[in-house]
């Protein structure tokens, strides 16, 4: 069998006061558009820090492409897109070109350099998050969802395996909700992206899909605590309460 893309093997997690994720198993092979669902501090930003190497855990090992995530030159195959990323104010004086741009800074010790003639792959990066038209804006001008796409962009220019994504679509004008989720899916399905993200939308998400993994249900339904498991459709629905369809 191919190696996994991302492996986690017992991972726990404690920060000072709190223990956030305790024996977390997961397998996530090429190819797969996984969502982690669960309640509000089940652990969810957590586990996607720890996939990303951002926190180290108390215990357990990940694996990204066979090898330990600290290995500088397998985090740089992972975009990630943040919970917080679309909090930009109003206003802020960038164009969704540097935006997008910035995606390529590279930090060398207390240096940053910053890239020079990527244009065009600017312009592929924004195409692909159905953006093309609108390099030039302010990032401050545009709505939730399609500053949402531009962060995206930031995080594809630099041609990652992995996409990671914490709560995409809370900026996200309810009625666009679908066709940000088909992006995800043409990126997904064409581009040969994998996909993670985090997402409360259980129903708008479950045509994109094709893992569940739901942090916590066991605090739902059988009294334990930061269980984990991937399930299918049926089990999602017999165990979560929510109508998932394909
Ligand atoms: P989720 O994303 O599922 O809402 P988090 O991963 O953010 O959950 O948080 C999991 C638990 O860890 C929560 O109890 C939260 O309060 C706690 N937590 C999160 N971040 C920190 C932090 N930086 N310091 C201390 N506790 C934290
Ligand atoms: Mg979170």
């Amino acid at each position: 069998m191919a190696t996994p893309l991302i492996k986690l093997d017992n991972i726990s997690y404690q920060y000072e006061q709190t223990k956030a994720l305790t024996d977390i198993n997961l397998t996530i092979e090429e190819g797969d558009f996984l969502a982690i669902i669960g309640p509000n501090g089940s652990g969810k930003s957590t586990l996607l820090k720890i996939i990303l190497g951002l926190l180290k855990p108390t215990k357990g090992d990940v694996l990204l492409f066979g090898k330990p995530v600290n290995q500088f030159k397998e985090k740089e195959r992972i975009g990630y897109v943040s919970q917080k990323s679309n909090a930009f104010n109003t206003g802020f004086p960038a164009t969704v070109e540097e935006v997008v741009r910035s995606g390529l800074v590279k930090k060398i010790g207390l240096f940053h350099r910053y890239p020079k003639n990527v244009q065009k792959e600017v312009r592929q990066a924004l195409k692909s998050v159905g953006m093309e038209n609108f390099a030039n804006h302010n990032i401050g001008d545009l709505s939730g969802g399609q500053q949402q796409r531009v962060f995206i962009a930031r995080a594809l220019i630099s041609n990652p395996k992995v996409l990671i994504l914490d709560e995409p679509t809370v900026g996200v004008d309810s009625k666009n909700v679908r066709s940000f989720y088909l992006m995800l899916t043409h990126l997904n399905r064409e581009h040969k992206i994998t996909i993670v993200l985090v997402t409360h939308d259980v129903d708008a998400v479950s045509k994109s899909i094709s893992h569940v993994a739901c942090l916590n249900r066991t605090i739902h339904f059988h009294g334990f605590k930061n269980d984990m498991d991937t399930m299918s459709d049926e089990q999602l629905e017999a165990w979560y309460g929510h109508a998932v369809r394909k």
